[in-house]
């Protein structure tokens, strides 16, 4: 399908992936491998800039089902059977947790989510040790997973650069100049002249380091005001997460913020009290008046947006969508395209 058509600014490609985050570097990889010509630009020097660097890096299709649609639910189940093609990704599940005196909670949360399975306190400390003795019951997702972010961008920027794809950051070109027969804008936030419903929710985190604590997945507490999660990451690193604010003002963390999810860690396991903080960090989450995804096209351009919380989740099913309609010249499938 390649072009031999070259032109000064670069030569002719496919597709040209506007944005090099999750959803970028996810389109690009997947096109590439359908045998595309691809070439991706980015107009920040690097990856700090996007929501991806900041995020937790969860696949949780069955939790998210407590805020989300069923078609969001069952793209994620769809992306968690495309995951292991693309990038490192642990597949050991989501462990639920509740308080002690809120039991209710737990079967709330169950009530509105799928393929779980109840543990008592010996299958809770069975599948994390750290929590021996510290919760009565809990809910585990065996088929969900999670990953790094900031290690999978690199990495999924080494394997672009290594199938010869050309990733160029510091981009400061006009989009309708790119040579490409079909243009993805996958700017996030960046977008909003092209989808200008877009607004930002903002998400606070930190990172942690404890040696004291070991945890093989992603455990979330269920709180009725400050529910939080805890990521793990390589060397002792935690990423707890994350607050959900309507606010367009990243970057920063309010100590309100910060209080509360460094409470609810110690109130996870006390051995958080000790743990070092290495980051505070805020990013805004790209979503449009219903947080459904989008995948719309103007003209040659296929804008695919409005990831809001679920970005890594639902990145590879979106991109093959993406992909698909570039290489059949087709409409975007009216789930998608809507809102
Ligand atoms: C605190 C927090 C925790 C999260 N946790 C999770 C989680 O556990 N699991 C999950 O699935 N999702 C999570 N998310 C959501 C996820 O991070 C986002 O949905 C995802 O990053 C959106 O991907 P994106 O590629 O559309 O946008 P971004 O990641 O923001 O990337 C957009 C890219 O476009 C570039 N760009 C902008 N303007 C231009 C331009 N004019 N030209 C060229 N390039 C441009 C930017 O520099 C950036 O690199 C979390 C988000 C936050 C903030």
């Amino acid at each position: 399908m390649a072009s031999t058509r070259t032109s000064f600014v670069h030569p002719t490609v496919d597709l040209a992936v506007l944005g090099a985050g999750v959803m970028g570097l996810v389109t690009a990889l997947t096109a590439r491998r359908a045998g595309l010509s691809v070439a991706v630009f980015d107009r920040a020097a690097d990856f700090t800039a996007g929501a991806g660097w900041r995020s937790g890096g969860m696949l949780a299709p069955e939790c998210e089902a407590e805020v989300s649609s069923p078609s969001v639910v069952a793209l994620g189940r769809r992306s968690m059977a495309l995951w292991p093609a693309l990038a490192d990704v642990a597949l050991n599940g989501t462990l639920v947790v509740a308080p002690p005196r809120d039991p209710a909670a737990l079967a709330r949360f169950a009530r509105v989510t799928a393929s779980h399975r109840a543990a008592d306190a010996a299958a809770v400390a069975d599948l994390e040790s750290a929590f021996e003795g510290r919760f009565r019951q809990g809910l585990f997702y065996p088929t969900e997973g999670h990953l790094d972010p900031r290690a999978t961008l690199t990495a999924l920027l080494a394997r672009l650069r290594d199938d010869g794809v050309p990733v160029t950051f510091a981009w400061t070109g006009t989009p309708e100049d790119l040579p490409a027969a079909t243009l993805v804008d996958a700017r996030g936030l960046g977008a909003r002249d092209r989808l200008p419903m877009l607004r930002g929710v903002k998400g606070e985190m930190a990172l942690i380091r404890s040696r004291d604590v070991t945890l093989t997945r992603p455990v979330r507490l269920l709180h009725h005001r400050h529910p939080l999660y805890v990521v793990p990451r390589a060397d002792g690193v935690f990423m707890i997460g994350a607050t959900t604010v309507e606010s367009d003002d990243g970057d920063t963390v309010s100590v309100r913020s910060a209080g509360e999810l460094l409470t609810q860690a110690y109130a996870l396991h006390p051995a958080f009290g000790e743990a070092d903080i290495l980051e505070f960090n805020a990013g805004l989450r790209p979503a449009m008046p219903d947080n459904e995804p989008v995948i719309r096209r103007f003209g040659r351009t296929l804008a695919v947006n409005g990831l809001y919380r679920h970005g890594w989740l639902l990145a590879p099913a979106l991109a093959e969508t993406v992909v698909a309609v570039a290489i059949h010249d087709t409409e975007p499938e009216a789930a998608c395209a809507s809102s």
